[in-house]
Formats: structure tokens, sequence, C-alpha cells
């Protein structure tokens, strides 16, 4: 008997052989169809378990795919998201990063060039003057 299911991990560890496997990403969709699950045991719609199928076969399509380069950079954008998000929420729980971003906005304006939108910080209280990018090397006027 365990010979058979040696047999079996060993097929299926040639099968997935070059294809992609699981990411943060899927540990992301694992925990939504999870949500999606738990919260459909309470509200029971249609559209939330067809949406949990979508999850599913998406989360599934990704782990066997073949295309392993479009898969990583899948996970880099979530990945980044990520860190957004998480930065978002640090900013608003973190009293000291929050007591650092209002000393920042009295002290600073953050403006955007308006040719690459770099975002440029710019000393308050100096009145109209040339803010120069120091990436594209625009010059525009403002307000500071
Ligand atoms: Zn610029």
């Amino acid at each position: 008997m365990s010979n058979f299911f040696n047999n079996l991990r060993y097929k299926f560890a040639r099968w997935m052989q070059g294809r992609y496997g699981a990411d943060n990403f899927t540990r992301f969709l694992s925990f939504l169809l999870l949500g999606l699950v738990v919260v459909n045991l309470f509200v029971r719609s249609g559209i939330l378990s067809l949406l949990a199928w979508a999850v599913i076969i998406y989360m599934y399509f990704r782990v066997f795919s073949k295309n392993i380069s479009k898969r990583y950079a899948e996970n880099q954008k979530y990945l980044a998201l990520e860190a957004k998000v998480k930065n978002f929420f640090s900013g608003i729980t973190d009293p000291a990063k929050r007591a650092k971003n209002r000393e920042q906005r009295k002290n600073y304006h953050i403006y955007k060039c308006p040719q690459c939108k770099q975002k440029i910080r710019i000393p308050r209280g100096k009145g109209m003057i040339m803010v120069k990018c120091p990436k594209c090397g625009n010059e525009f006027k403002k307000k500071s």
C-alpha cells in the first residue's frame, strides 16, 4: 500500500516538473478562498460560491502553469502591493510613524512633477519658488 502512495508521489513530482508551483500569491488566494467559503456558510450566496470556484480554478491554473516567468512577475506585483498595504496600515497604527508623517506635513509640501510624476519634497514657507525636478530636470513654479 505504501508502495502505491510512493509511486503516486513520484508520478506527481514528475508531473510538476517545469511547472510553477505555489508562491505568496497562492497563499493569499487560499486565504481569500477560505474567507469566501466561511462567509458563504452564513450568507449562502450563489455568486459567492461561483467566486470561490473561480478562485480555486485560478489558483490551480497558476500552480500548474508552465509559464514560470509570467507567474513570477505576478507574484512580484502581488508582493509589492502587499508591502504597500502593510505600509499604509502601519502608517495608521504605528504612533512613531504617525508622528513622523505629521512632522513631514508640517514642514514640507509634497508635489508631483507635472511631467514625470516624480514626488518632490519642498520645505514650506518660502513663498513662490521654482522647483527643479531631480529626475527629469523639468522646472515649474510652486507656492511653498
Ligand atoms: Zn520630472
